[in-house]
């Protein structure tokens, strides 16, 4: 299949959509997930056009997992979690539902589950506190 550039990811990479931004560099943008299935739980998604991990180039994908454990290690430390989860969805029977590129970084609690998907919308005070939080420690 192939990527398709009206995709909700690539319209926020171009500024057409807001977000709760966390980090950004010349290969990667990171920001909240709106629908959190933990409290923290954020997105990273190359700047490249990739529709997922089955087709972006080996060289672009290392530039991106470089970044998630920067990204995955300041969000543990920012808000003090006990783990981290990773996923990563490719292609729709894989449960992929937006189709860029994405991994999904989830702070993790010994005590606290995971909210099953579909989760509810974020609080975007909430996300707004988060994200400004992840990104002291990134130093952005
Ligand atoms: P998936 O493709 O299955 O990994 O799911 C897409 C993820 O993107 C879900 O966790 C959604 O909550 C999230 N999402 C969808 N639209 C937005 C948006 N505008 N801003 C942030 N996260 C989003």
């Amino acid at each position: 299949m192939p990527y398709d550039p009206d995709n909700i990811f690539a319209k926020i990479l171009r500024g057409e959509i807001p977000c709760h931004k966390v980090f950004e560099d010349e290969a990667v943008l990171s920001f909240m997930d709106i629908m959190p299935r933990s409290p923290g739980h954020l997105l990273v998604i190359p700047k490249v056009p990739a529709r997922n991990l089955l087709d972006i180039a080996p060289d672009d994908l290392a530039a991106l997992i470089r970044r998630v454990q920067r990204i995955a290690l300041a969000a543990k430390e920012a808000l003090g979690a006990e783990g981290i989860t990773l996923q990563q969805f490719s292609e729709a029977a894989g449960g992929q539902e937006v189709f860029h590129l994405h991994f999904h970084i989830l702070p993790r609690w010994e005590a606290q589950r995971m909210t099953p998907h579909p989760a509810p919308r974020g609080d975007m005070a909430v996300l707004a506190e988060q994200a400004a939080r992840i990104r002291a420690v990134l130093g952005q």
